[in-house]
């Protein structure tokens, strides 16, 4: 036994050399599984799994396969956990068993906390909880999520279920994965799993994905975290939205595009436009931001677009600031969109990231329009004065 632990130990800190990140520290306090054999193997696989977890998630072959998903919510967290910015230490908050319980003979639940020490004061960076289950010689890993939902209900409409626990406001759910089958359609994503695990705050979110705490969320009550895999994405809502009676149409033009695009190829101000124009902003429509824009913005005729698009201008809705670019891409992307069908304004949206410029940004645009830089401030102000008259899309029918 004494041989075994020694090789163990060598072929521990051999890895951990070559990994460089922090050991699992284990306190003399902590009951292990009494099998000392189980015991080892068991505290090098979660060793295993949190340097795995620094890794991006393609490479982690230690999750539990069947709850991948729901555990990438988890490991976006505990990817970068050592890292302590303000003090320049990346292997800062190390990892420490906090407790380890044998749920039946082939799953153990094992708790953790990253904790950092500076000038003798301690800092928890969080706290989770893993289920370790036995696959072969071997575990393999999942977040507790699964396990921690078990009793709640699930409702599905279309390509979209709904997880909840006490009731769901049905009509939303049905206007939710309406308003996203229409924005799948005009991207062409065929078959887009949307799971929702509702909730009303953060608390209740953490609960539910196994985690006990987070610093990044301390004092606050509401967030949303989500992940994707092949065509199916989790967001767990934990902003107030228990019984799902709200959704934001302009996050979710945002949500499908990013499910079929490559991040770097998007131009971000486009993607803006088409979200204001699909989806309004902050629960405001489309047409009452284009009013704010023409009266706060266009109202002021020597505004030349050409250099509101280099230098932002924004003008205020409910307290929240709206870039005018974005307004203007919005009515390039209608006029686009009348002319040449969605498939043009996919070629505009993928005219790459914003370069300061704009060269690509000009070079697709005068392809579909032949707009050009030069005449750039002449037909956005033909666009904007002749609008809605000459170009009207009425939310219902997108
Ligand atoms: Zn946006």
């Amino acid at each position: 036994m004494k041989l075994f632990f020694s090789t163990f130990a060598l072929l521990v800190a051999a890895f951990f050399a070559n990994a460089q990140i922090n050991p699992l520290q284990i306190n003399p306090n902590i009951k292990l599984p009494k099998d000392s054999i189980e015991s080892a193997a068991l505290i090098s696989a979660v060793n295993n799994f949190l340097a795995a977890a620094q890794k991006p998630d393609e490479v982690n072959k230690l999750v539990f396969e069947t709850e991948k998903i729901e555990t990438l919510v988890l490991l976006n967290k505990i990817n970068g956990i050592e890292k302590n910015t303000a003090l320049k230490d990346d292997h800062f908050y190390r990892p420490y068993l906090t407790n380890i319980v044998s749920l039946n003979s082939n799953e153990y639940m094992v708790q953790i906390s990253y904790i950092g020490v500076n000038k003798n004061t301690t800092f928890l960076r969080a706290s989770f909880e893993l289920i370790a289950h036995r696959i072969n010689n071997g575990f393999l890993f999942s977040s507790s999520l699964l396990r921690n939902a078990k009793g709640w209900k699930t409702e599905k409409v279309g390509n979209t279920i709904f997880h909840y626990q006490t009731i769901i406001n049905k009509a939303k759910a049905q206007e939710f994965d309406k308003l996203a089958s229409v924005f799948d359609k005009k991207l062409k994503a065929i078959n887009k799993v949307t799971e929702f695990y509702c909730c009303e705050n953060i608390f209740e979110m953490q609960r539910l994905t196994g985690v006990q705490y987070t610093s990044d969320y301390n004092g606050r009550l509401h967030s949303v975290w989500s992940s994707t895999l092949g065509d199916t994405t989790i967001i767990i809502l934990g902003d107030n939205n228990a019984e799902f009676n709200d959704f934001d149409p302009h996050d979710l033009w945002h949500e499908r595009v990013s499910l079929v695009s490559l991040r770097n190829q998007i131009n971000r101000p486009i993607d803006e436009g088409c979200a204001y124009l699909y989806g309004g902003s902050w629960g405001m429509s489309w047409q009452a931001i284009f009013k704010e824009f023409k009266e706060q913005v266009a109202g002021n005729k020597n505004t030349d677009w050409v250099k509101a698009k280099e230098t932002p201008v924004y003008f205020k809705t409910k307290g929240f600031n709206n870039s005018a670019d974005c307004i203007v891409n919005a009515l390039l992307v209608q006029k686009i969109e009348k002319e040449q069908g969605f498939a043009g304004v996919w070629e505009f949206l993928n005219c790459g990231k914003a370069e300061k410029d704009n060269e690509n940004y000009y070079q697709v645009l005068e392809k579909l329009t032949g707009i050009t830089k030069a005449n750039y401030n002449e037909k956005v102000w033909e666009l904007i004065n002749n609008y809605p008259q000459a170009l009207p899309i009425e939310q219902d029918k997108l």
